[in-house]
């Protein structure tokens, strides 16, 4: 089984966030390419799910898409994937993430995955790990896509857009 852990922000997102007058983010920027290429990650059966330490907006954005989001405000990324997840010897799991707080599940991962413009920190380890991905793409501009786009062609993969639009279909949006 494959899994793949990712973190929202600066990702998914740019990492720029619109603020209202309470302090809380009312707005960010999602990439819409990658929402498909999430969609062919379930078609080659990855399992998926978010971890983000701000569920605004983030939570309703993945759930109205059908995925699980797990709040990593208080608590390790890693530490909540341990605690919820019992992985087989044959498992392989991916984490994407860009910031010092995705270090730990980064670590875990047997592919550690982050964007050109990640914490300095987050582009060393990558940049070390025989496995380790940088994209060329920033956050919120493909990573996800590009990433998708990279594992097909390794791979020699063909994707079923059939089951795509099946997906698709199911997501409120
Ligand atoms: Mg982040």
């Amino acid at each position: 089984m494959n899994y793949f852990f990712c973190d929202i922000d600066g990702v998914l997102t740019t990492g720029h966030k619109f603020y209202d007058k309470t302090g809380l983010p009312f707005s960010k920027t999602f990439y819409d390419k990658d929402f498909t290429a999430l969609k062919e990650l379930q078609t080659l059966d990855f399992k998926i799910f978010f971890i983000t330490g701000d569920e605004n907006i983030n939570r309703n954005v993945l759930e109205n898409r059908n995925y699980q989001v797990f709040i990593s405000r208080f608590e390790e990324k890693n530490d909540i994937i341990k605690r919820e997840f019992k992985f087989a010897n044959d498992d392989k799991i991916f984490s994407i993430g860009d910031d010092i707080f995705d270090l730990g599940m980064l670590k875990m991962a047997n592919v550690p995955i982050c964007p050109s413009n990640a914490h300095p920190m987050i582009l060393e380890y990558c940049s070390k790990q025989p496995n380790g991905i940088i994209t060329k793409s920033r956050g919120g501009y493909g990573v996800i896509a590009e990433f998708v786009g990279l594992y097909c062609k390794n791979n020699n993969i063909n994707l079923n857009y059939n089951k795509i639009i099946e997906i698709d279909r199911k997501e409120k949006f």
